[in-house]
């Protein structure tokens, strides 16, 4: 390995500019050459490539989103797409490439190194919902985002003796609902895992807490589920009690990365770097059990994850 390319595919997520930063410095390290790629496998394929050196990478450690820009490419799904893609990095000199995403992105991966280029895939997304690994760049920001702006909305829900549906992003993972349920103290959690859509049960929780004295009712909706505004309109004139929705949205993805995300970012950008230079290809990085582990991506891809059961009890024990 002589030239290891960059790029940052999918959604964006907090930490992703941590694990480029780490890319980069860790290669120089190494005596490679590196090239940033833009706007993902759409860059790749408009030949989108920067050289890049350690200055390049000053100041943005603390900084949320992507520098290298980030997008979503229908053509690189094709065979004809990829085996461009594959012939662009061997124009570039780049016989490796660190692909920051999630699941997608994986599998762009896995067809780059099926055509010789070796892959490197890092779990980048605030949705936590890649099987292989127990964290994942920008959850931990995320997560604490959405914790705080909860925090402001209780305060006034509490006030006013509202019922609040606070929406947080995860369109088919729950994890950031089910940790802001945890983290917020929140009565109810819906996760599109778990949630059976009997409103009714929502309804007869909300009476059953304000007789206990409750003086707010917080409901964590994840995005799968969505629909808040409507289900607060139903809510209210089903229970009389006040009800508003707040939707969090994008704000959930920027912002400066927490000090796990800068940590653990940097330390997965550096493994990718050593993983290419012992020789490894279609491999993702992932963390479990309290080590930084990698794991063959067609194997990463076929695993399953499930809402942790004993987590969600909890969480519904502690509203009472
Ligand atoms: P997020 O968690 O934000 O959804 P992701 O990496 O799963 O991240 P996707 O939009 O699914 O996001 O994938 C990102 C890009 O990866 C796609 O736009 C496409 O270019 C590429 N990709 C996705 N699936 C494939 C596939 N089966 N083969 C080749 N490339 C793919």
């Amino acid at each position: 390995i002589k030239t290891i390319g960059v790029l940052t595919s999918g959604g964006d997520a907090p930490g992703m500019n941590a694990a480029i930063r780490a890319v980069v410095r860790e290669a120089i390290v190494k005596g490679l050459k590196v090239k940033g790629i833009k706007r993902g496998y759409a860059g790749l394929l408009q030949e989108e490539i920067v050289d890049m050196e350690a200055k390049d990478v000053s100041d943005i450690i603390e900084r949320g989103g992507t520098i290298l820009q980030t997008a979503r490419c229908m053509e690189f799904t094709t065979p004809e797409g990829q085996q461009k893609g594959a012939e662009i990095c061997k124009k570039h000199g780049i016989d490796g490439i660190i692909v920051i995403g999630g699941d997608g992105s994986f599998k762009g991966a896995q067809k780059l190194a099926a055509l010789g280029i070796n892959t490197i895939g890092l779990p980048g997304t605030i949705d936590l919902d890649i099987a292989c690994t127990e964290y994942t760049i920008g959850f931990d920001t995320a997560v604490n985002t959405a914790m705080e702006a909860i925090d402001k909305v209780r305060d006034t829900s509490t006030s006013h003796e509202r019922c609040s549906i606070i929406e947080v992003m995860g369109r088919g993972a729950g994890y950031i609902a089910l940790w802001c349920g945890i983290a917020n103290g929140a009565e109810d959690i819906l996760l599109p895992e778990k949630y059976d859509y009997d409103e009714q049960k929502l309804v007869n929780n909300i009476i059953e807490k304000r007789k206990h004295g409750k003086k707010h009712h917080i409901i964590v909706n994840a995005e799968g589920i969505g629909h808040s505004a409507s289900m607060a309109k139903r809510i209210e004139a089903a229970t009389g009690i006040e009800t508003r929705a707040t939707i969090l949205g994008h704000m959930q993805r920027g912002g400066s990365p927490t000090a796990k995300d800068r940590v653990y970012a940097s330390t997965m950008g550096a493994l990718a770097v050593d993983l290419l230079c012992e020789g490894k290809t279609n491999r993702v990085v992932g963390y479990r059990h309290g080590a930084f582990v990698d794991f063959d991506i067609d194997e990463a891809l076929a695993m399953k994850k499930e809402i942790p059961e004993y987590e969600y009890q909890i969480a519904k024990n502690l509203s009472i």
